[in-house]
């Protein structure tokens, strides 16, 4: 059909020019997503300049990083451990929406809880810490030993310059002749000493997690392949996670044949995610059996 042929095509597109002034029309003009992708930008970018303060800033930066949506892809299947409980996706919801989770509280460790609940993420008696990083750390495991890459964890006689061991090495090579050495962090988005940075780039908080944990392990960086495996409580990765998923995610890939192999590891482990997080905002209230009905539902 030629372009007269359109009812109100003239219209429509002087709408969307005027729309998106800054954007040529798309020349797949077939092609939903090439119209649409500009004015999501700008709606992004509005969304991000009318933000009320730098923690709503931060975290429309995160959720928009492609790694924080994950767990959003996972098939839900308490079969293969894919589904989260009630109680941990209303939260994991919550926190991706900015929503308020509970009445505001005072934590266990004393401090103020506001209704977004975000205290828990970084407080010093975070329930979730532990759990997030040991599942992280078996997820990595577990899937190096599919691509016949056999793993420890915590290996004995390899320290960082503190005296601590990393959480983990390969036992056979991983890349260019060198053994695989890593550790994982998960740092929260929200905290005081992050907010700085998370609130201009998403992954902020990672990415200077990255930076401590390889000027903590700068004695090992010459004999080893190194990869600080940082995330975000909100999602985002750190440089170096990016990187060694991207490679486990294509051997994983290569030697099951499934091309949703390494899907599926990034999907547990933002689960992993999530389940740390609620874990963290439910620790920060007193017992259930003492505090019964403090959620606002
Ligand atoms: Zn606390």
């Amino acid at each position: 059909m030629l372009d007269d042929e359109i009812a109100n095509l003239r219209e429509a597109r002087e709408a969307w020019c005027e729309s998106c002034p800054s954007a040529d029309i798309p020349v797949a003009r077939h092609c939903q997503r090439d119209w649409d992708s500009p004015r999501l930008k700008i709606a992004h970018a509005s969304l991000i300049d009318q933000s009320p303060d730098d923690s709503e800033r931060a975290r429309i930066l995160a959720v928009s990083a492609p790694e924080s949506g994950h767990w959003l892809q996972a098939l839900p299947s308490r079969a293969i451990g894919t589904i989260l409980d009630p109680s941990s996706l209303r939260i994991a919801i919550c926190l991706r929406l900015g929503s308020r989770i509970c009445v505001p509280h005072t934590c266990v460790c004393g401090k103020d809880v506001d209704r977004l609940g975000r205290h828990g993420l970084s407080c010093s008696r975070s329930a979730g810490r532990m759990f997030r990083h040991g599942t992280i750390n078996d997820l990595v495991r577990r899937a190096l030993a599919t691509v016949s890459v056999p793993a420890v964890l915590e290996p004995v006689g390899m320290t960082r310059d503190d005296g601590k061991r990393p959480d983990g090495a390969t036992l056979v090579p991983w890349k260019l002749g060198r053994t695989l050495v890593w550790d994982a962090t998960c740092v929260d988005t929200f905290a005081q000493s992050h907010i700085q940075g998370t609130r201009i780039q998403a992954g902020a908080a990672a990415d200077q997690a990255q930076i401590l944990k390889r000027r903590k392990y700068s004695s090992l960086l010459n004999d080893y392949e190194f990869a600080a495996l940082a995330v975000e409580t909100l999602g985002p990765w750190s440089a170096d996670m990016k990187s060694f998923m991207g490679a486990l995610s294509a051997r994983l890939v290569d030697t099951t044949g499934d091309p949703r192999a390494g899907a599926y590891l990034c999907q547990r482990i933002s689960l992993a995610i999530q389940r740390g997080n609620a874990a963290s905002v439910m620790g920060s209230m007193p017992q259930a059996d003492l505090l019964e009905g403090v959620f606002s539902l």
